[in-house]
């Protein structure tokens, strides 16, 4: 079909363009995996796992199949039983919650800040009962949840904290990366994420050897070598197909998160906070990898039929917030127990946001958006 519209084309992340930058390099590893056959484990896996930790500087990388698996195994080697009660921010996808039960505890909700979306830590001490035994703070849209809070709160009652940092591939908080604060944390690889795969993938990662052990255990049948099985465990693996493309892409991790910032920040020179348009908080003490880029608005439909009569393509992440989700509807929640989850559920819109958006798109989403900020 030939588009009639001239107009450029705004799509909401770009794979293709990223693929195309390191076209000859994954075709070729994409070759080389086919001839060695090494499909499952192999070199190629275990290659990303170390690339994985060095990148991060912490001890253990436990690949596995994505990032939901990854954040089911991490509570599975934690301990978590029937009883055991997690605390996840209302705010956030549902594999940060669904894996809680699936591990055998129970979700509680805590609500979360209404500027940057994450886990409100003043909020937190009123949910922990004799029952809690862990946290799972998540670094939504790429901005770090305050982790310092976090930890002080957690050493005092003497609970686990498991990153949730599938949106925050290589975020920093206070010069430290993301993933290096608590007792473990989990990362995705699905394709559209800040490192993407060419389908799923997923790790956890720990600096606990103890932890590390059990995680790769119970992914892999219980057992670390051929033939043991010492307890029951599930399979969750990444495949070697995976790995070596992420091998390749990892060392442009940082410039095309750079490049995200760069995005951001015209973004944010283009555009000013009004009443009907409010701009996405930017954090001192933080290094944001803006996996998202979410503004607030009260004209949401308005804004994403325009946007989309202009070929410009947005996301809403998320807009229901967890605690509201029919999946949950057993726990009754109202909208009084988290206000700003719920206020922000029916504002926030995800604008364009990928490394290789360029120039001349972001002026063109930016010139929609400035006729409702004058409105
Ligand atoms: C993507 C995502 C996950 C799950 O990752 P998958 O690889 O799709 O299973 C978990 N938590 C958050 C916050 C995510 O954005």
């Amino acid at each position: 079909m030939i588009s009639t519209n001239k107009e450029i084309n705004v799509p909401f992340v770009d794979l293709h363009a990223q693929y195309l930058e390191l076209k000859d390099e994954i075709d070729n590893v994409i070759k080389k995996v086919i001839k060695s056959s090494s499909f499952i484990r192999g070199d190629y896996v275990l290659k990303f796992e170390e690339d994985f930790s060095r990148y991060l500087g912490i001890k253990n990388c436990i690949s596995c199949a994505n990032g939901t698996d990854a954040l089911y195994i991490a509570m599975k080697a934690l301990g978590v039983k029937s009883g055991d009660e997690v605390i996840v921010p209302a705010h956030s996808w549902i594999s940060t919650s669904e894996t809680v039960t699936q591990a055998g505890g129970k979700v509680i909700f805590c609500d979360t800040k209404k500027d940057t979306f994450n886990i409100d830590p003043s909020k937190i001490e009123e949910k922990i009962t004799s029952k809690t035994v862990g946290i799972i703070p998540v670094h939504l849209c790429g901005k770090p949840a305050e982790i310092k809070s976090i930890i002080k709160i957690a050493k005092e009652n003497n609970i686990w904290i498991l990153e949730d940092c599938a949106q925050a591939h290589g975020a920093m908080y206070h010069d430290q990366k993301v993933g290096t604060f608590g007792d473990a944390a989990t990362f995705s690889f699905y394709p559209g994420k800040n490192l993407g795969a060419m389908g799923d993938a997923g790790a956890i990662v720990t600096n606990n050897d103890f932890l590390a052990t059990k995680m790769a255990m119970f992914a892999r049948h219980g057992g670390l070598k051929k033939g043991e099985h010492l307890i029951e465990g599930i399979n969750s693996r990444l495949d070697g197909l995976q790995a070596a493309i992420l091998s390749v892409k990892l060392p442009k991790l940082e410039e095309w998160n750079l490049r995200r910032q760069k995005n951001a920040e015209k973004y944010n020179e283009l555009l000013f906070s009004n009443e009907n348009l409010i701009l996405p908080f930017s954090s001192k003490n933080s290094e944001d990898v803006w996996h998202l880029y979410m503004i607030k608005t009260d004209h949401r439909d308005e804004l994403i039929e325009k946007l989309n009569s202009h070929n410009i393509k947005t996301g809403l992440n998320y807009p229901v917030s967890l605690p509201f989700l029919e999946a949950y509807k057993n726990y009754n929640h109202s909208p009084k127990d988290f206000p700003n989850a719920f206020y922000n559920q029916s504002r926030i819109l995800s604008l364009p946001m990928y490394p290789h958006l360029t120039d001349m798109q972001i002026n063109h989403v930016v010139s929609i958006l400035k006729e409702l900020q004058n409105k």
